[in-house]
């Protein structure tokens, strides 16, 4: 169970009272105002709608996600993980046992520099550098796993779904980044645009675009069960959809320009009748 949510709710109810709102959405409707007539800044209500928004999000919605996730085996030699952790940029590597739904330990980058360096010839193993994962349930809430993580002193969790298997990770920067916006740090890699108008109404997304960002473009797409574009063509098509495959949904095409095996890449999307391609067949049509 969620503590503090009671001090919460009072804290709300009171900053309502402070700025004469009864509830969140009339107090939201208040800093979007404020920000319009110019009495907060644009950071400023970026801030202020995020923590009026946190306490709804859970682990999954802003954890990294397991496919994502830079871990090694547990038999790979602590060199060859150093090479993994260059490379990777992050400095806490999951290590997992047969497969990554079963992980067994973080390796924090400092713990292998020092043995290698105290272990210069017979480095000792992954197992016995690795510190104690502490996993949590991907519904949990953000705002409860903050104050774990503050309690605890960790920085990183494993979130795992509803059967025990790895869902994602989530660090102390991910639950931040609701409140602050995107934290880059020095090793952060510039990640690819989710979404990209090379104009005229037309859209390249990644697979990995949400639909509530594409919502806000006009494409009324919206479900309970996935939160991203790739994930909804999928769930349409019933399978991982092809390069070359077209959907036409609420008005709007979806043609997979790159896929693989388990995810579409790259996609574009444009208004239904406006095709600006020639090829790909037309799997699905729905209004
Ligand atoms: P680091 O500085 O080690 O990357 P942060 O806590 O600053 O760790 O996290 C930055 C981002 O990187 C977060 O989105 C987090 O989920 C992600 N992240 C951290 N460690 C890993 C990892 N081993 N594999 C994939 N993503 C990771």
């Amino acid at each position: 169970m969620d503590e503090g949510t009671e001090g919460h709710s009072t804290i709300w109810s009171r900053l309502g009272r402070l700025f004469g709102h009864d509830n969140q959405e009339s107090l939201e409707k208040a800093i979007v105002e404020a920000r319009a007539d110019g009495e907060v800044e644009p950071y400023e209500e970026s801030m202020l709608l995020g923590i009026l928004r946190f306490d709804e999000l859970q682990v999954q919605d802003t954890m990294t996600p397991r496919t994502d996730i830079d871990c090694v085996p547990e038999d790979m030699p602590l060199k060859e993980v150093a090479r993994v952790i260059v490379r990777s940029g992050h400095s806490r590597i999951p290590v997992y046992k047969d497969t990554r739904d079963n992980i067994v330990g973080i390796l924090h980058a400092k713990d292998v520099l020092s043995s290698l360096l105290d272990h210069e010839g017979d480095a000792p193993s992954v197992l016995s550098v690795m510190r104690e994962p502490f996993f949590v349930p991907e519904t949990k809430s953000i705002r409860t796993l903050l104050q774990e993580f503050r309690a605890s002193k960790q920085h990183i969790a494993i979130a795992l779904d509803e059967y025990g298997g790895t869902s994602g990770l989530i660090t102390i920067e991910d639950v931040l980044e609701e409140i602050v916006g995107d934290i880059e740090d020095e090793h952060d890699a510039p990640r690819e645009e989710d979404i990209r108008s090379p104009g005229d109404n037309v859209f390249e997304l990644t697979g990995r675009a949400q639909l509530e960002d594409l919502q806000e473009l006009g494409a009324r797409l919206s479900s309970d069960e996935v939160d991203t574009i790739g994930g909804y063509l999928s769930m349409e098509a019933g399978h991982v959809p092809e390069q070359g495959e077209k959907f036409t949904l609420h008005g709007w095409t979806f043609t997979v320009l790159e896929a693989d095996r388990k995810l579409i890449q790259r996609l574009r999307m444009e208004p239904a009748g406006h095709d600006t391609s020639t090829s790909g067949q037309k799997t699905d049509t729905q209004e």
